[in-house]
């Protein structure tokens, strides 16, 4: 009977770490909906899912964040030791201002990320820094600021395409503890929102919303890369691509076998939704 015991003990361990094994050793990746650089301070549904989130992911060695709010020329990733925090922003309280978040910024995975990408040359910067789209929400997840993390810039002269392709190169830091964000938000339309009555939704943000959660749940990711072919309510949602790109890099490192998780489902204002994706 001890025999028999043992054995089925040791059958069930070596499934459990053969099932267990590739997922402990692959960090997920995140599309964060950031929308108003107030979450850094204020507490809300969003950044109360921001929280429980973090409470369920291990701990990353390091966090990669493509920002919507760093467009450039080429691709570049920051490369200090200590990355400034920027205050991209006019017209919010001193309070938030004078927030400032002080992780370190990590040289090597700079580099490494440099090396590994293929599809252009990655340019080290020295001068940017942590930008409201990064910290505004990891500030939330890890408040401490003891987890290294750098940026990686948008190149704004490159198409949907290209930054998918791009994206797909990263895989590789994934399972070195690397967690890469994308920050922006899949719908986002300054010009619509609704200061009026910041409660009512517009018809064409919760059809786009929609249909590019089921686009993103079918694992069908070649309509959202030709997300200019998806009709009025994608081109309501996206007048502009830099807060849909980060999206793009978050899908590029889907694998087949990754889950597939919305969390903060939600439009605020009319025309910006929360909605944030957990890959793998
Ligand atoms: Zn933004």
């Amino acid at each position: 009977m001890l025999g028999l015991f043992a054995l089925t003990s040791l059958r069930s361990l070596k499934q459990f770490s053969d099932g267990l094994e590739p997922q402990e050793n692959k960090m997920p990746a995140l599309f964060m909906g950031h929308g108003s650089p107030m979450n850094a301070l204020e507490d809300n549904e969003f950044t109360l899912g921001w929280q429980s989130l973090t409470k369920n992911l291990p701990k990353p060695k390091a966090i990669l964040c493509v920002s919507a709010h760093w467009e450039t020329r080429g691709t570049y990733v920051t490369a200090m030791e200590k990355p400034k925090t920027i205050h991209d922003f006019g017209g919010f309280p001193p309070e938030l201002h004078a927030v400032q978040y002080p992780a370190p910024g990590s040289p090597e995975l700079a580099k490494q990320t440099a090396g590994l990408i293929k599809k252009t040359e990655v340019g080290l910067d020295y001068e940017w820094g942590f930008d409201h789209g990064s910290w505004s929400v990891v500030k939330r997840m890890y408040p401490n600021a003891d987890i290294p993390m750098i940026q990686m810039s948008l190149d704004h002269y490159k198409d949907a395409r290209w930054h998918y392709e791009l994206a797909r190169e990263l895989g590789e830091l994934r399972k070195k503890g690397i967690l890469i964000i994308g920050s922006g938000n899949m719908v986002h339309n300054l010009r619509m929102l609704n200061w009026q009555n910041p409660g009512d939704k517009y018809d064409w943000a919760e059809e786009a919303n929609t249909t590019f959660k089921s686009l993103i749940e079918k694992g069908d990711h070649q309509p959202l890369i030709n997300y200019t072919a998806l009709g009025k309510p994608a081109a309501l949602a996206i007048p502009t691509p830099e807060h849909y790109l980060p999206l793009l890099y978050v899908l590029g490192l889907k694998e087949e076998k990754d889950s597939v998780r919305f969390f903060n489902d939600k439009t605020v204002m009319g025309s910006i939704a929360m909605t944030s994706v957990q890959i793998g």
